[in-house]
């Protein structure tokens, strides 16, 4: 059984109570972080920190703890749950404030602070790198600032089942014509020698490991271009591939049914997937 961590003790899983009252379960009021293991050490821990703090800033949530009293809790689960390859989630919710109210309850409601784990043994290695995924377009129909990183995963959650219901691996979403993101990834295109990804903005979450691969890729010399991209010109592009903290950079092979590029992954996806566990392993904590 698992240890979790929940307001400030260590548990077994199934001893760690949240109440019914929780915002989190009333009203998706909480925000999340997700942070991979690799050989029993946390791959950028200091741009998840960065990014929680932004999402709690923007939903006027206070911290609950400090960066360094966060980073142990994630090693102390490490250790105690003997992860070598896996996933640290991380949630906070807006707490319980007793009743039941639409308005933010004051500052000094306790949040829900939960930490567990998830083994992933071997996730470096999966057989999707080999083969590629096929992806599916979908409206996106999330709510405007899907730069928070909240726990509202609902339509996220429904993509993924469109995804599977049509024989595709995932889903990459699509707002007045243009793509904006996988349904937990970030999504890009190559054509030529350059790189294509769409910017930054409320419109999809800055991925940590998005920022990481365009700043290798630029320090490699890669020509990357920030901007919207339409289904047509990722089925016309000569690759395509994802990024997130468990998937690292991952190829896409296939749109709506159309080979992408040769249909097979593409040397860019795999140079970058090569220089980013390089990289990441080496800065790991
Ligand atoms: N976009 C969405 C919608 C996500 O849910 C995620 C990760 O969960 C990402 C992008 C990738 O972000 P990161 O690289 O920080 O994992």
């Amino acid at each position: 059984m698992r240890t979790v961590y929940l307001n400030g003790e260590y548990m077994p899983e199934d001893e760690a109570k949240v109440s019914v009252f929780d915002r989190g379960f009333l009203m998706a009021d909480g925000v999340y972080e997700v942070t991979s293991v690799l050989d029993g050490k946390l791959i950028d821990f200091d741009g998840h920190a960065v990014r929680l703090q932004r999402s709690l800033d923007e939903l006027e949530m206070r911290h609950p703890s400090s960066k360094e009293d966060l980073l142990e809790v994630h090693r102390e689960l490490v250790r105690l749950n003997e992860i070598t390859d896996g996933m640290i989630y991380l949630q906070i919710t807006r707490g319980n404030p007793g009743d039941r109210d639409f308005a933010y309850p004051p500052q000094d409601t306790a949040p829900t602070v939960v930490l567990f784990t998830q083994a992933k043994p071997g996730m470096a290695d999966s057989p999707l790198t080999k083969t590629g995924m096929k992806v599916i377009s979908i409206p996106d129909q999330r709510w405007g600032r899907r730069d928070i990183k909240t726990v509202q995963l609902l339509y996220p959650s429904m993509g993924k089942m469109m995804a599977k219901a049509a024989g595709a691996d995932d889903a990459w979403m699509v707002e007045d014509d243009h793509i904006t993101e996988g349904t937990s990834n970030n999504a890009y295109i190559v054509k030529g020698n350059t790189i294509v990804t769409r910017q930054l903005g409320h419109d999809i979450l800055h991925g940590i490991t998005r920022a990481a691969v365009l700043r290798f890729a630029r320090e490699a010399q890669m020509s990357v271009e920030e901007r919207p991209f339409t289904v047509a010109e990722a089925q016309a592009a000569d690759e395509a591939f994802i990024t997130s903290a468990s998937m690292f950079v991952m190829p896409v092979v296939e749109m709506d049914g159309a080979a992408i590029g040769s249909g097979a992954p593409g040397p860019v996806a795999a140079r970058l997937r090569e220089i980013y566990l390089d990289e990441s392993r080496k800065t790991a904590i």
